[in-house]
């Protein structure tokens, strides 16, 4: 059942967030919505409203542990628990390593890595003491399989799939009724790719983008169904893309 789950988004300004937040929200959940501009999360979140839904929304950055903290704290003073956390902010600055984009890298491990472990510090102790939460993140194709350009990219959402998985564990061996999804989509158009400063990657990933990029809506889709699904069962892993990219 998602009516009346409350579910908080990290990088809901955009892209799958966003889209996520739309769908979930129109099939009855509160939503809590963060990223860093939050003129668009007001915009979204107007739109939600405007349609009968319900969500909130605040200004955070993934990197500070404190955001991630008060979004979780915004949950439970606006709805009064929380179900679900989908931790979907990320960047994706690809480039050769031997263009040496340091700050770019360190950026990376940054929002995809140290994010997500924010995020889930957050909001585990609720969890713990609830005896039941979901966490989801967007992992990526790219946490599967290397590709040249992707290197720090594909570590970082490697990690997020290593991580996700003891989560899901040591959950299950505590008893917390804690589950687990990692999504793995494949190219989606959103704004991903503009934060490429490589032209000769950007230009390459542009391409496949064109060729076969599908709508950020066929992962709010997916994260529907993982919250839909029996709260005793765990739909742990999703590999989702454009059904003729090879
Ligand atoms: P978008 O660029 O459209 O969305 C990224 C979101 O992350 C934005 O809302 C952005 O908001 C937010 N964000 C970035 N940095 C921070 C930060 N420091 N703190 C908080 N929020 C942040 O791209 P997508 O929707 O595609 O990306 C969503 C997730 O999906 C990412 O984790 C990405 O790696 C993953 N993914 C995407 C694929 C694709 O093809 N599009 C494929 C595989 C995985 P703001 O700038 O306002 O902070």
């Amino acid at each position: 059942m998602i009516k009346d789950k409350v579910v908080i988004i990290t990088g809901a300004s955009s892209g799958i967030g966003e889209a996520t937040a739309k769908l979930l929200s129109s099939k009855g959940a509160k939503v809590v919505l963060g990223a860093r501009r939050d003129d668009k999360l007001k915009h979204i979140v107007a739109e939600i409203e405007a349609g009968g839904g319900h969500a909130s929304y605040r200004e955070l950055d993934v990197t500070k542990q404190a955001d991630n903290d008060e979004i979780v704290s915004l949950a439970k003073e606006r709805f009064g628990r929380v179900d679900a956390i989908f931790l979907n902010a990320g960047i994706m600055p690809n480039s050769q390593l031997s263009a040496l984009k340091t700050d770019d890298w360190h950026q990376m491990v940054d929002v995809n890595i140290k994010g997500v472990l924010n995020g889930v510090a957050a909001v585990l102790p609720t969890f713990t003491e609830q005896k039941f939460g979901h966490v989801i993140t967007t992992s990526s194709v790219a946490g599967l399989k290397a590709y040249p350009g992707g290197a720090v990219y594909g570590g970082t959402k490697w990690f997020v799939r290593d991580f996700m998985e003891v989560l899901r564990m040591e959950s299950a061996l505590e008893g917390t009724n804690i589950r687990t999804a990692t999504i793995y989509p494949a190219a989606i158009n959103t704004e991903l790719l503009g934060a490429i400063r490589d032209k000769a990657t950007a230009e390459a990933m542009q391409k496949v983008y064109d060729q076969y990029g599908i709508s950020p809506e066929r992962i709010a889709d997916i994260v529907a169904f993982a919250i839909d699904a029996p709260a005793d069962t765990t739909i742990n892993e999703f590999t989702v893309g454009p059904a003729n990219q090879p």
